[in-house]
């Protein structure tokens, strides 16, 4: 693969959007874009097995940097034969950086030129994450892309605060890229930063896509802005990234958030979302979204959703897991999980059929007219 862990080829540019159909292929191999991807925070896709969600048509899964240098630690993991080992999965992953997590969940945090320093939610134990640190860490992990170590800024900050940031998270990329230095087998991302200021998120991409990076994510966005905002950012900082490199925006599963994301020319996404609603008895299905808690779905012996083809729609009744959602059965989390990640696997492989032929904005129109206009 020569000097790179990771080679992007744009298939197809959608004719009437900035839709792309892309491929990725990284040492642990192919991913076609756009590609949705599974988040499994503990070196696990919670309640699910790691031939699960395979089946499902993943392609690629994510790991959260924080919680595995907290516990069980990266040293642990590097010595059971890295992340794709300790948990059994030989498709491509990516690890973020660990920054959001030590913003959204580290207790004192401080933040420096150096890093962060910051306590654990575990234990109150005091730890330092640097751009070194989290490459360190990442590089243990043995993760096919990592993320640039940067600042998530809150989204209410003020201009003069992004611009600090987003300066600094320029210079954090560059440490990391020094620290960087398994590049034959892990492609580093470099995070675009600047908040909702169109000028800053210039600046911040023309600095790091001069660093020539394998690929690039939009950052700060997705963040609890609104929706009008969300897609403010998308009109115009996909432009600013180089064409030949995938782009990637971080924290969305939802089918609209998606279905914007690559019609302004994203190609990679990944979210909790699905695993998370399915916990609490949430489905996605063709026809928008319905809790199984329901009491009309007592004595409803159809598949959760009869378009779709997931082994929980294939073998178990409505009512069946409304049943076992009542009783807390673990199965219900197990089932609803699988059919959800199939959901947005699904949706994704009709999008990149779509796009491979011209009519990606038909397919929205048509998905959107069924999943928020239509009756369950
Ligand atoms: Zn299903």
């Amino acid at each position: 693969m020569g000097n790179s862990a990771l080679i992007f080829e744009l298939l197809h540019k959608d004719e009437k959007t900035k839709a792309r159909r892309g491929r990725i292929t990284t040492p642990h191999g192919v991913i076609e874009t756009p590609v949705f991807m599974p988040v499994g925070t503990q070196a696990t896709v919670k309640a699910m097995k790691p031939e699960d969600v395979d089946r499902t048509g993943a392609q690629i899964i994510l790991g959260n940097t924080y919680h595995l240098y907290l516990r069980p630690g990266s040293d642990i993991i590097r010595e059971a034969g890295g992340l794709h080992k300790f948990m059994n999965w030989d498709k491509p992953i990516l690890t973020d950086s660990g920054g959001y997590q030590v913003f959204s969940l580290g207790h004192m945090r401080k933040i420096t030129e150096e890093g962060v320093k910051f306590q654990s939610y575990i234990d109150g134990s005091r730890h330092m994450l640097t751009p070194e640190k989290s490459i360190e860490i990442q590089t243990d992990l043995g993760s096919d892309i990592m993320m640039a170590f940067d600042e998530c800024a809150p989204p209410d900050a003020d201009y003069a605060y992004i611009e600090r940031s987003q300066a600094m998270t320029t210079r954090w990329l560059e440490r990391c890229i020094n620290a960087h230095k398994n590049t034959e087998k892990q492609a580093l991302f470099g995070i675009m930063q600047g908040g909702f200021f169109k000028d800053l998120r210039e600046k911040s991409a023309e600095a790091i896509v001069d660093f020539d990076l394998p690929g690039y994510a939009i950052g700060g966005i997705s963040v609890g802005e609104t929706k009008e905002e969300y897609i403010g950012v998308l009109e115009y900082a996909p432009d600013l990234l180089p064409e030949n490199k995938p782009r990637y925006v971080m924290g969305i599963g939802t089918p609209d958030y998606i279905f914007e994301a690559v019609e302004h020319g994203v190609d990679m996404f990944d979210c909790v979302e699905p695993t998370r609603i399915a916990r609490h008895g949430m489905a996605m299905t063709s026809h928008g979204r319905l809790s199984i808690k329901n009491a009309r779905f007592a004595r409803d012996f159809g598949p959760l959703d009869p378009e779709c083809d997931c082994y929980t729609c294939r073998n178990y009744s409505r009512a069946y897991l409304r049943h076992l959602f009542r009783e807390g059965e673990t199965l219900s989390h197990m089932l609803l999980s699988e059919h959800n990640l199939r959901f947005l696997s699904h949706m994704c492989e009709d999008i990149r059929t779509s796009i491979e032929e011209d009519r990606f904005a038909d397919f929205k129109a048509e998905f959107y007219s069924k999943y928020y206009e239509g009756k369950i």
